[in-house]
């Protein structure tokens, strides 16, 4: 066994997947299971499904020159175990179990790190870093979710091997990035991308706002902010990346004096930003979507006073299915702010109650949930199918969202001709 099992099994943490390296090669392992997947079978690799495990397994290999610090040109596999830690990343990572002589490998002190809290390249880190441009992010991965501190020749070679991370596939910076901020303290993690300089390949939309003062109602400029949400995030990765990019627009709609800023729609220029990162990273189009929304929908200001259909509009605008979503986001939002947090909470649980309240009235949120149709309409004026029918809807709906007791067959189809405008 090998990789992150045995560093997360002397961490005392769960292993999230299991690798066992191996002499036999992929075709003799193919044979000794009944449930092979043939993962990547051209570089060693094969998944054993068994007993409910999933399993990689991978001969133990070298590799040949990485000239495009991408891709090795070639694979070689190799006879012992020794020489396959070599190739490893990190030296928490590079631990190997001897299953039968029950004994632990460790060739370049992994367990003395693990105790310091270090990661650590295998061998000259620049030279590694160069071999594959993406082991830089990974450090900082690692880093991040173990709470460790990078070594530092292994940090000081991360900025001088960026041109080699420029040429990583987008896909594996993602799945690196999502990895990161599917761990505690992600916003650490962020941190040392800055002080890395890999901040500035990945997400360099970040940037401007580091010492970017703001209003009376933050502490932190625009950066600090956004690490602040992203510490009090609770949610799933991609969620997590929302509240990090939603207030990536500040700093270009930012108008008036340091201190005093306001930030007239920033909302939709950060939406719109933030959907070119995801663009960017390949996420998928539903996740930009969701992205999208919950950055152009964070700047809620409930007050009191608002009317129950102005409630309804905003439940309309946000969808019901998102709201959960929406509330998580501003409750980072407000988290974050580090100032007048205890209102914006008790606003935020205000509105939340009166969203229960007004949603138990049970009114009309779409035009299927008026009592009339299209062919209704269609049929007490005499026109054809056309945007007209569509206009009318919509005022009937706008109608409704203010007075719920409307929404009756009889009184929509008075109500049709008044609205034919
Ligand atoms: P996780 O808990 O996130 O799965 P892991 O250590 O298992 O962590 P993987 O990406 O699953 O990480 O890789 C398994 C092992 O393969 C690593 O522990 C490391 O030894 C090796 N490895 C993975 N990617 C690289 C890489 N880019 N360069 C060198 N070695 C790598
Ligand atoms: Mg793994």
């Amino acid at each position: 066994m090998v990789g992150g099992v045995i560093r997360d099994l002397l961490l005392g943490r769960k292993p999230v997947d299991w690798d066992v390296a191996t002499l036999a090669r992929p075709e003799e392992v193919c044979g000794e299971f009944e449930k092979v997947i043939p993962t990547g079978i051209a570089h060693g690799t094969v998944t054993v499904l068994n007993r409910g495990m999933s399993v990689e397994v991978t001969t133990f290999r070298g590799e040949g020159a990485y000239s495009d610090g991408r891709h090795p040109d070639r694979v070689v596999f190799l006879e012992s175990l020794e020489e396959d830690l070599k190739r490893r990343d990190f030296t928490i990572n590079a631990i190997a179990y001897d299953i039968e002589r029950k004994t632990l490998l460790d060739p370049f002190g992994g367990q003395r790190d693990l105790q310091r809290r270090v990661v650590r390249a295998v061998g000259n880190p620049m030279a590694r870093f160069s071999e594959d441009g993406l082991r830089p992010l990974r450090a900082v991965r690692f880093a991040s979710i173990l709470g460790f501190s990078i070594e530092k020749k292994t940090f000081s070679a991360i900025r001088k091997c960026l041109p080699v991370f420029r040429k990583v596939a987008p896909e594996r910076v993602r799945e690196e990035l999502l990895k990161m901020l599917a761990g505690p303290r992600p916003e650490r993690g962020i941190e040392m991308l800055r002080s890395s300089g890999l901040l500035g390949e990945i997400l360099p939309e970040l940037l401007p706002g580091f010492g970017f003062a703001q209003n009376r109602f933050h502490r932190h400029d625009v950066y600090r902010h956004a690490l602040a949400c992203l510490r009090h995030s609770r949610g799933d990765p991609v969620f997590r990346l929302a509240v990090l990019l939603h207030d990536i627009g500040k700093v270009m709609t930012a108008a008036g004096p340091p201190g005093m800023r306001t930030f007239y729609n920033h909302e939709k220029v950060s939406a719109q930003e933030a959907d070119d990162v995801l663009a960017r990273l390949r996420f998928s189009n539903d996740e930009r979507r969701r992205v999208r929304a919950l950055i152009e929908n964070h700047m809620i200001h409930y007050e009191p006073a608002w009317s129950d259909g102005a409630i309804r509009r905003l439940v309309r605008r946000i969808g019901r299915e998102n709201l959960e979503d929406a509330f998580r986001m501003q409750e980072a939002d407000v988290l974050g702010r580090g100032r007048l947090v205890r209102q914006g909470l008790s606003n935020l649980r205000r509105l939340k109650a009166r969203i229960r309240r007004v949603l138990r009235q049970d009114a009309a949120l779409k035009v299927t949930d008026l009592a009339i149709n299209g062919s209704d309409v269609m049929r007490l004026l005499q026109i054809e199918p056309g945007p007209r029918v569509g206009r009318i809807l919509t005022a009937l709906l706008e109608h409704v969202t203010d007075s719920p007791k409307d929404n009756s067959r009889q009184r929509l189809e008075e109500l049709v001709r008044l609205y034919d405008l």
